[in-house]
């Protein structure tokens, strides 16, 4: 159940005059900057580029620890790299390092035997830097088993895909003289497999403030059709979390979405009563725990779900290019928007 605080209700009444202005003002944002120009930039060749290596033998299921999630890390990295984009603190080092003790699931039904890494990159803001828009995914799997790599296209090289894409089109824009007015934090988690670890480990030891973070994006599969999906408009995303915590980040999505890729948001899974209870499963609810309002995009589960057949050659790049668009046009709003997002709501739903 959500409560809205009944403070910033009222204030939001008694300042509603003023509201049409604010309005305007963030619809200016995205109508008449050069958005459209950057958003364009993102495209399939680039993510096919991408996805294809991320989801080949040669990284081996991307096993937490393993030498194919490390070489996915390295991969990430030169990208990064590649567009101007620094690592932590301004440095070229795009690693933080997380430790074998965090890196075991509750049950002990994981427990690496070498550490592993968190990717980080790092735009700094033109008039706002210490306000920050998070865009994450996580770029683990399952590595090997039983002889056959499990090669996790969907889950998730087209959220890292997504990523990679964004942060280069950020990257363009800036090069243009459009930087973002506040901070952007591309993160690849490690460990989200094995129980969110990668993201737990990040907000347990923050090296930017979880404070400074103002959204975070979290991308968990965007390149297929989910099965419940498959007879209607495919023309859709899932879209979790948005209107948790704060009604404006709900409503920047919206107007994003209506102003560039036209999809359908699909707030099917964000129902609380949703049994599938996806809000608390991926990397975004590490961040939603501690205050953040987050936004989760999926494109729903599909018969090669975790199995060695989620492959490249079934994605559906189109779909993951629109859809990486949307979340690029999302997070340009609210980098450079004059004001940061409110959290207006309580959201008590994970005391039940
Ligand atoms: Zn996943």
């Amino acid at each position: 159940m959500k409560k809205i605080i009944f403070f910033t209700l009222l204030s939001t009444l008694l300042i509603s005059c003023k509201s049409s202005k604010d309005t305007s003002d963030s619809e200016l944002i995205l109508k008449t900057s050069n958005v459209e120009k950057f958003r364009k930039s993102i495209n399939t060749k680039d993510a096919k580029k991408h996805l294809y290596i991320l989801a080949s033998d040669e990284y081996e299921g991307r096993e937490t620890s393993k030498k194919g999630q490390k070489m996915a890390a390295e991969y990430l990295a030169n990208q990064y790299k590649k567009f101007g984009i620094n690592g932590i603190n301004g440095t070229d080092n795009y690693f933080q390092n997380v430790p074998i003790e965090a890196l075991v699931n509750k049950r002990r039904t994981f427990i690496a035997t070498d550490p592993s890494e968190n990717v980080l990159a790092f735009i700094e803001g033109t008039e706002i830097p210490d306000e920050i828009i998070v865009v994450s995914s996580h770029y683990d799997h399952e590595g090997i088993k039983k002889g056959e790599v499990y090669h996790g296209a969907d889950d998730n090289a087209s959220g890292t895909t997504g990523v990679i894409e964004i942060a280069e089109a950020f990257a363009k824009a800036k090069k243009a003289g459009y930087g973002p007015k506040r901070s952007l934090l591309f993160m690849n988690f490690t460990g989200e497999e094995r129980g969110l670890l990668g993201s737990k480990y990040y907000v347990n030891n923050p090296i930017y403030p979880l404070k400074n973070i103002v959204a975070a994006l979290n991308i968990d599969m965007i390149g297929r059709i989910g099965k419940e999906r498959e007879k209607d408009d495919t023309n859709y995303v899932y879209v979790i979390g948005a209107d948790r915590l704060s009604t404006e980040l709900h409503e920047i999505n919206e107007k994003a979405n209506n102003s560039s890729v036209n999809l359908e948001l699909d707030y099917t899974y964000n129902m609380e009563s949703d049994p599938n209870r996806f809000y608390f499963r991926s990397d975004h609810y590490n961040f939603a725990k501690n205050g953040i309002p987050i936004i989760f995009y999926f494109n729903g589960v599909h018969e090669d779900y975790h199995k060695p057949t989620d492959t490249p050659d079934k994605i559906n790049y189109e779909l993951l290019v629109k859809r990486t668009q949307l979340i690029f046009t999302t997070a340009w709003e609210l980098a450079n928007r004059k004001d940061r997002i409110k959290v207006d709501i309580i959201d008590d739903s994970s005391s039940k």
